[in-house]
C-alpha cells in the first residue's frame, strides 16, 4: 500500500491551472504596463494607489473575459494574477518556485519526493505517509522482540556486534517513526480539521467580501473533501472536488449565519451568482 500510494503521488500528475484562466495578450500587456517592475520582476507591492486601482479594473475585466469567478484576493484586495505564468489564479492556487509553475490547491513542494503536493495527489501523499509509518512501527515492534530476547538470555556481552545492530535499528526506527512521519501525520490531521493547506497555515488565504470567511466546513466535511467516501483508505481517486472551486464559509457578524457560495461557471458573466446564495447551517 505504501509503494502504491507513493507511485500514485508521483505519477498522478500535478494539478495545473486550466487554459481558460489565461486572459488575452492585450489585457496582459495592459496589466503589466501599470505594474512596477524591478530587475525583470513585477513588484505589485510597490504599486501606487492609482496603479492598484487600474490593476483592479483590468483584473475584473480579465475575470469577465475568461468567465471565471475567484473569491481570493491578495493583502491589498487585488484579484490574484501570476505574472510569471500569465494567468489568473483560481482560489487556493499558488506559484511553486521549485517547479516554476502554478498548482491548484497547492499544499507544498515536497523535497523528499521532489514533487508538488497539490489537489491531484494530496490524498495519495497522506496515505503514503500513513502506510509508511505503519511499516516503520511494524519494524519497530519486531526489532523490540530481538532486543528483549537478547537482554533476557544475556548473550549481549558475548555477541556485542549483534546487539549493537538491534539497538541501532530500534533507535533509527523510533526516530523515523516519530519524525518526520509521525509528526507529519499529526500536522496534516490538524490542517485537514481546519481545511487548510501547508502554505495557508503560514500565509492564510484572504477572501473578498468577508475578511472573516474561510474554507472550514466542519471536520467531517473537510475530511470528505480530501478523501471522499468509501474508498478513503485506498490510493484511488475519490475526491468530490475539481481543485478550482471550494465551499466558503462566510460569516455574517450580525446574525452569525453561515453561507456557501454557489457558482455557475458556464453561464455568461452577467448571470453568474456571486453572493451568498445558499444557506449552509
Ligand atoms: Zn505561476
Ligand atoms: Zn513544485
Amino acid at each position: 500500500m505504501s509503494t502504491w500510494s507513493l507511485a500514485k503521488t508521483l505519477f498522478s500528475g500535478i494539478g495545473r491551472v486550466p487554459e481558460k484562466y489565461r486572459p488575452s495578450k492585450e489585457l496582459e500587456d495592459r496589466l503589466k504596463a501599470v505594474t512596477p517592475i524591478e530587475k525583470d520582476r513585477y513588484v505589485v507591492e510597490k504599486s501606487t494607489t492609482e496603479q492598484l486601482k487600474q490593476q483592479n479594473i483590468i483584473l475584473e475585466e480579465m475575470c469577465s473575459q475568461c468567465r471565471v469567478i475567484v473569491a481570493e484576493c491578495d493583502n491589498v484586495g487585488r484579484i490574484k494574477y501570476c505574472y510569471e505564468c500569465g494567468h489568473l489564479k483560481p482560489d487556493r492556487t499558488r506559484h511553486c518556485s521549485s517547479c516554476g509553475m502554478c498548482s491548484v490547491k497547492y499544499d507544498h513542494h515536497c523535497p523528499w519526493i521532489n514533487c508538488c503536493v497539490t489537489h491531484t495527489n494530496y490524498k495519495y501523499f497522506l496515505l503514503y505517509v500513513v502506510y509508511t509509518s505503519l511499516l516503520v512501527y511494524f519494524y519497530l515492534l519486531t526489532s523490540l522482540e530481538g532486543v528483549i530476547r537478547y537482554f533476557i538470555i544475556q548473550k549481549w556481552s558475548e555477541d556485542f556486534g549483534k546487539i549493537l545492530y538491534y539497538v541501532f535499528s530500534f533507535a533509527a526506527g523510533g526516530v523515523f517513526g516519530y519524525y518526520p512521519l509521525g509528526e507529519l501525520i499529526i500536522f496534516h490531521y490538524q490542517l485537514i480539521s481546519l481545511n487548510e493547506t501547508t502554505v495557508e497555515q503560514t500565509k492564510p488565504a484572504v477572501l473578498r467580501f468577508d475578511g472573516a470567511a474561510d474554507y472550514n466546513m466542519g471536520r467531517m466535511n473537510n475530511f470528505r473533501a480530501v478523501f471522499g467516501w468509501g474508498v478513503w483508505m485506498w490510493p484511488i481517486e475519490s475526491s468530490e472536488l475539481d481543485g478550482l472551486h471550494f465551499d466558503i464559509r462566510y460569516v455574517n457578524k450580525h446574525n452569525n449565519i453561515r453561507f456557501v457560495r454557489v457558482e455557475q461557471e458556464e453561464s455568461p458573466p452577467n448571470e453568474l451568482v456571486t453572493g451568498q446564495t445558499s444557506e449552509k447551517s
